[in-house]
């Protein structure tokens, strides 16, 4: 096929697998990114000695990232080196357990059952359901486009139907694992997935209990010289393959005229294109790169999903309780959640998580000093009191963390950094600082997010969290692969024509 003109909106990671991938089938790509670098949530800071990664902390399904450079014929490990985690994740409950999650399954079960006396059999039923769910509804749901009918008359959805339980649809996650699972605590460890995408387990439904099978079954793996590698390596590829980045140049507009994209116009000037991809959040792809109001208001109809608050914390002396990745839960989940989707602020107990990348990586800190990234879900921006908030939040933490690991830490803070959901919506242009585009808390949100594709005007495609299938890195990159199928269908389509 003769090669195309194609413009990508944002150089997310979504935005730059996309321009990788039209790329190797030919075409000339261009990423205008508003920011001066790449990586868009992905991204990090150093402070005082300690470095940050100040967005994403959980890496798992790498295969995403691998498939991306066996596309364009490179050794990933020339780019990226990771390794899996023993320890997935330690757990701290208020009742003075804690748990710690080993990746492998010898040691996972026991140390289950002397936290909770849990029926094993039942997590293992569990995790097998999980792993079932995600390789059938996963495979048709998460690797296509909801939206084309080719999707729902294809062979495979028939095991999808074989799998696919009504306790998925019609229950609550929380509601599915009290059902599934006896121990509270254990029932709290998986109700927690629900906030891998920005949810509330008490309204997101069952289905979301397939999350568990990447961490569990599969394993939480660490970039060496932390997440922002991962960008770094994506970001080295693209340019490897021809891609070409213009930086500090946002899209003022999306040009479209009769019912089609033409090109978009940055620092006042027009490029046009064959195809436009928008990596940048839907709702600003509506409201202010097209001017449709009303298309911008229906993307809101789905409940933005939760945003963060984050302490990055230089912290004085190692804690060897803690692992790479840390829990530390709530007393009162169903209150906490409550707090975060109806009354839009943080509870006085937040569940607080805690990543301490100098465990792998000892320069990321001073000789004996740790970096803490403390993050806590937050309600999106609605115009509440944030200075009072954090305020607020940074006293009911320190207290927290100080009960949980017996030492008072205010006193060893020699660093301290923060965002609230403002902070990041100015640095990711995330509206409303949202982590992950729309929530699930509803049996259909699947089906609201926006296709990887426009109606409203032919030759704009949008790939990244806040569309089908979803936030997280692993998701943004199926969503990438999903867009440039479908581009590439419709430039046969056009040939053809
Ligand atoms: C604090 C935090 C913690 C997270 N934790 C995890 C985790 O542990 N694991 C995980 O997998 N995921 C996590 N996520 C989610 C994950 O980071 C995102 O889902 C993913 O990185 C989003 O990628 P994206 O491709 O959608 O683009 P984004 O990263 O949202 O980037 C969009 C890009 O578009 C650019 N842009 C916007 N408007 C314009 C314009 N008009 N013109 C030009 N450029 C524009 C932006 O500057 C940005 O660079 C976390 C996110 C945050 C913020």
């Amino acid at each position: 096929m003769e090669p195309k003109k194609i413009i990508i909106i944002g150089s997310g990671i979504a935005g730059m697998a996309a321009a990788i991938r039209l790329a190797v089938n030919g075409h000339r790509v261009t990423v205008f990114e508003k920011n001066d670098t790449y990586g868009g949530k992905i991204a990090s800071f150093e402070k005082e000695g300690y470095f940050f990664d100040s967005g994403p902390s959980v890496f798992t399904e790498p295969e995403n990232i691998e498939a991306l450079f066996q596309l364009a014929g490179e050794n990933y490990t020339d780019y990226l080196r990771y390794e899996k985690l023993p320890v997935t994740c330690k757990y701290f409950f208020e009742n003075n357990k804690s748990f710690i999650a080993y990746s492998d399954p010898e040691r996972f079960y026991p140390e289950l059952q002397q936290l909770s006396g849990e029926d094993l059999l039942r997590v293992k039923q569990y995790l097998a359901n999980a792993e079932k769910l995600y390789n059938h509804a996963g495979a048709i749901f998460l690797n296509k486009s909801l939206h084309k009918r080719s999707t729902w008359f294809n062979k495979d959805i028939l095991s999808v139907l074989k799998v696919t339980r009504l306790s998925y649809i019609l229950k609550t996650l929380s509601s599915y694992n009290q059902q599934k699972l006896k121990s509270p605590e254990v029932q709290q460890i998986f109700n927690r997935y629900a906030t891998y995408n920005g949810s509330s387990p008490f309204k997101a439904p069952g289905m979301l209990s397939l999350i568990p099978h990447l961490e569990f079954n599969r394993g939480v793996f660490y970039p060496l010289g932390g997440m922002q590698k991962i960008a770094d390596a994506v970001f080295a590829l693209a340019q490897k393959t021809g891609v070409h980045f213009e930086f500090n140049a946002p899209a003022q507009r999306i040009i479209h005229s009769e019912g089609k994209a033409r090109g978009i116009v940055a620092h006042h000037q027009n490029h046009f294109a064959d195809a436009v991809v928008s990596n940048a959040d839907i709702y600003v792809t509506y409201k202010h790169l097209l001017g449709n109001e009303v298309k911008s208001q229906k993307v809101l109809k789905a409940e933005r999903s939760s945003s963060a608050l984050i302490f990055y914390w230089g912290i004085l002396k190692p804690f060897p309780q803690l692992d790479v990745h840390n829990i530390l839960f709530s007393k009162d989940y169903y209150s906490e959640f409550k707090h975060l989707f109806r009354f839009k602020n943080i509870s006085n107990d937040p569940t607080v998580y805690i990543n301490v990348t100098s465990k792998k990586d000892p320069a990321h800190a001073p000789a004996g000093k740790e970096n803490w990234f403390v993050m806590i879900n937050a309600p999106s921006n609605t115009g509440q009191n944030w200075e009072q908030i954090i305020g607020n939040t940074k006293k009911n933490i320190l207290q927290k963390i100080s009960g949980i690991l017996g030492e008072d830490i205010e006193p060893l803070i020699e660093s301290e950094t923060i965002y609230d959901p403002l902070t990041i919506e100015k640095n990711t242009g995330s509206f409303m600082g949202s982590l992950y585009g729309s929530s699930s808390n509803s049996k259909i949100a699947a089906f609201l997010r926006h296709p990887n594709f426009s109606r409203y005007a032919k030759g704009l495609y949008c790939c990244g969290g806040t569309v089908h299938p979803g936030g997280g890195i692993p998701l943004c990159l199926k969503s990438a692969k999903i867009t440039t199928e479908l581009i590439e269908a419709d430039f046969r389509k056009r040939k053809n024509h």
